[in-house]
């Protein structure tokens, strides 16, 4: 009976394999290969290596778990060796518990060799530790790939303040932030999503919990993909500051206000409604028609180079009946003659668009903020 081992080829810049699994790699009889792999890596096997793909990416049918390992059994049976090569760390997320088991029992030696997993490497690239003193006392791997009874318990990972590394989860992502927004996790914890993370592919987004879902679909950003939650990703610094700001989304403002507000007024309300995002995102701005050419708002607008467009009563309590979830007031009805201004005239300056943050009201000026979701 020959020997097996179970190796991970690391995230996918082929550098960042072990000397172990290279050494393997050089003896082995046979190899199945994962579709994580960098293919680059097979140059590590020996020529006498037969390379078989099991992934199910890059257009070949997936080889369903039980076969890769009833192959691998007829190979090593047949006295040759095999290393299987996975993606990262075998024991991530890679199913390789479930190999070991199987040629456990059929009594076959295994040998492990650890590789970088994905959730380590993605954020390191954007100089992201997973674990920062003072910022976070651990990290949580976590599949973002379950859905219904595998699904993890999104409420008690937010209570924990950890990082959280979402393994599979770019799918699933607008419904894992809304679970944790639900949770109660600040809507501004920092975020990142980093697709085919250490290879030249490389790309990212960085962004809040609650606009992260927004910028990856603006970026595009598909698998694989790590998502990183938490308050390290405050300290990402991409090399390639182009990606990063393909993660700001423009955001449009509706805004209320009172007769006679100053521009030193509107300005103090939109940038605390605005919390850490920038005045420099907010491209357009909306409000009820009679109040756009107020002074006050229109210098501010001119300061920050932003377009201000009014909308009439017709026009908001049009798209208050197409969002009927928006809160609406009577006593703004009675005040303004529509039963809410800055929600809709978010959304109706920036067509298209979603809410982002719920309304902020201060000193008799109240702002929503919208942002445009990009079309699939
Ligand atoms: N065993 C692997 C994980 C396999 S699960 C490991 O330890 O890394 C597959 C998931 O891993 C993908 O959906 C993605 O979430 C993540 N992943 C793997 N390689 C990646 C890469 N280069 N960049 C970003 N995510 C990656």
């Amino acid at each position: 009976m020959s020997r097996a081992w179970l190796i991970g080829a690391g995230p996918g810049d082929a550098e960042l394999i072990t000397v172990k699994a290279m050494r393997a790699l050089a003896v082995a009889d046979v190899v199945l290969v994962d579709d994580l792999v960098n293919p680059d890596v097979l140059q590590m096997a020996g020529p006498q290596a037969k390379i078989v793909h099991v992934g199910k990416r890059g257009g070949h049918a997936s080889t369903p778990q039980r076969e890769i390992i009833a192959l691998m059994l007829t190979h090593l049976r047949a006295g040759r060796s095999v290393a299987r090569l996975k993606g990262g760390d075998p024991f991530v997320f890679g199913r390789g518990g479930e190999e070991l088991l199987a040629l456990q029992a059929a009594n076959i030696p295994v040998e492990i060799i650890n590789g970088i997993t994905a959730g380590i490497a993605a954020p390191t690239t954007l100089g992201i530790p997973v674990t920062h003193r003072g910022l976070a006392q651990g990290a949580i791997f976590v599949t973002g790939h379950g859905a219904g009874d595998d699904e993890p318990d999104w409420k008690a990972l937010a209570a924990t303040r950890l990082t959280l590394v979402v393994y599979m989860g770019i799918r699933r992502l607008e419904d894992i932030a809304r679970q944790l927004l639900q949770a109660g996790m600040p809507p501004h914890t920092p975020c990142a999503a980093i697709e085919s993370a250490t290879l030249p592919a490389q790309r990212q987004v960085i962004a809040t919990l609650s606009t992260l879902h927004a910028a990856v679909r603006a970026a595009g950003i598909g698998s694989p993909s790590i998502i990183v939650i938490g308050e390290v990703v405050s300290l990402a610094r991409p090399d390639d500051a182009a990606a990063v700001h393909a993660a700001e989304r423009p955001l449009s403002l509706g805004i209320g206000f009172r007769q006679g507000v100053s521009t030193e007024r509107i300005d103090a309300a939109v940038r605390a409604a605005l919390g850490p995002r920038s005045l420099d995102e907010v491209v357009v701005v909306g409000t009820l028609d009679r109040k756009a050419d107020d002074t006050s708002l229109t210098a501010f607008c001119e300061r920050h180079g932003i377009a201000l467009l009014g909308f009439t009563p017709a026009q908001i309590e049009a798209c208050l009946d197409e969002h009927p979830l928006l809160p609406r007031s009577d006593t703004v009805h009675e005040h303004t003659g529509v039963h809410a201004v800055c929600e809709p005239c978010a959304l109706l300056a920036a067509p298209g668009s979603t809410l982002l943050a719920g309304k902020y009201a201060s000193d008799g000026i109240t702002v929503a903020i919208a942002t445009k979701a990009p079309t699939e």
